[in-house]
């Protein structure tokens, strides 16, 4: 059993060392990690310049880039053998509804199962690490749990968002389905030194949609949220009116 851990927050974030703590014993793990914090830059691939990797003294493996490419890298020619399972995270805040549209943690796990491989993202519902070490442990046991009895027909990709509460291993856990979110906060405009208008993007929205069933209302009712997410963006609904509408009259 081969463990590739990756994470968005950086490789010096107190998450990904918490994670690959709970892992110990499953397995082989290599640890490859952003140098910087990445949060937010989704499937975000470097095209434009080349990327080094650097071996911190934790034993992980440092690249200056994002965190599919840390994925990437490690899976097209960094590791000499192809690991088992993709693990992400543990992130600091939550990564549900849309978040998992601009998420970095999702994505280092995505690319894992663009490239077949099983991946499971796991996230803090709320930043600031409370209670990592009970979010460690839903990790251990989430992984535990889908080893124990894996699907039969891979690969696949789960989204874990666990709440911070010093007994979240002992909470109820829900599969659930992803909530939508309002559009963000509006932009925050300041003025930088030399008078000029700089952006900061504002917070992203509340739930809108956090219905039961939702990772959003799961963890709002105090249970581990586990989506099982696929990558396929089609509008499968509407296929039928667009061909209507777009088709043929050529
Ligand atoms: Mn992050």
């Amino acid at each position: 059993m081969r463990i590739l851990i990756a994470n968005d927050d950086g490789y010096l974030a107190p998450g990904i060392a918490a994670l690959v703590e709970a892992m110990r014993g499953l397995g082989e793990i290599d640890v490859i990690a952003p140098e910087q914090n990445a949060s937010g830059t989704s499937n975000a691939l470097t095209l434009n310049r080349p990327l080094s990797v650097f071996t911190a003294a934790s034993g992980a493996r440092v690249i200056n880039g994002t965190p599919s490419d840390c994925v990437h890298v490690a899976l097209t020619g960094l590791l000499p053998q192809r690991p088992d399972l993709v693990l992400s995270g543990i992130n600091n805040g939550a990564n549900m509804g849309d978040d998992t549209l601009y998420s970095g943690t999702v994505a280092a796990a995505m690319e894992g199962y663009l490239f077949g491989i099983p991946a499971i993202a796991f996230s803090q519902v709320d930043k600031g690490w409370a209670h990592l070490d009970a979010a460690a442990r839903v990790a251990r046991s989430v992984v535990e749990r889908v080893l124990a009895e894996p699907p039969a027909d891979g690969p696949w990709l789960l989204n874990v968002n666990i709440p911070n509460r010093p007994d979240a291993d002992t909470l109820p856990r829900l599969v659930t389905r992803l909530g939508r979110r309002h559009a963000s906060e509006p932009v925050i405009q300041q003025t930088n030194p030399r008078g000029e208008p700089i952006y900061w993007i504002g917070p992203a929205g509340d739930a809108r949609e956090a219905g039961k069933g939702t990772d959003f209302h799961a963890t709002a009712s105090g249970c581990v949220s586990i989506t099982p997410l696929q990558v396929d963006l089609t509008d499968h609904a509407t296929l039928p009116s667009w061909r209507q509408r777009l088709e043929g009259g050529l």
